[in-house]
């Protein structure tokens, strides 16, 4: 997996604003944040997208599912969040390392366009 931006962002080889970090599961800010807090929350290995994760490894779904969480109690997203997974081309999905959006800190729309 060595052209995968996420896997190279885990190996250290492209610089990112690490927020959360676990043994299996990193978070760091998007380079192009659609909300006032915009965090990346990715495993640490690399699966396609959230299909793929959820049938090889479904507690690691669930624990990033759970820094997902910590990190939107530590931005101080007191008032909500939003965590999405785009899942394919249709999905809007561009990087194709499975990641969950953390959007918050402003009232977000729904649904998304
Ligand atoms: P998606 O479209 O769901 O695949 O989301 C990919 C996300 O990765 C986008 O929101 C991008 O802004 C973000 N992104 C791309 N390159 C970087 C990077 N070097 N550091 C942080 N976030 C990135
Ligand atoms: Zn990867």
């Amino acid at each position: 997996m060595d052209e995968c931006l996420f896997c190279r962002i885990v190996a250290g080889e492209i610089p990112a604003t690490v927020v959360h970090e676990t043994d299996d599961v990193l978070a760091f800010r998007d380079i192009a944040p659609q909300a006032p807090t915009h965090v990346v929350v990715i495993p640490k290995v690399h699966h396609r997208d959230a299909a793929a994760l959820a049938s090889a490894d479904p507690a690691l779904a669930g624990r990033l599912l759970a820094a997902a969480t910590d990190v939107a109690e530590s931005e101080g997203l007191t008032d909500g969040h939003r965590l999405v997974l785009n899942t394919g081309s249709d999905g809007g999905q561009t990087v194709f390392h499975v990641h969950v959006h953390l959007l918050g800190g402003r009232p977000l729309t729904w649904p998304p366009g």
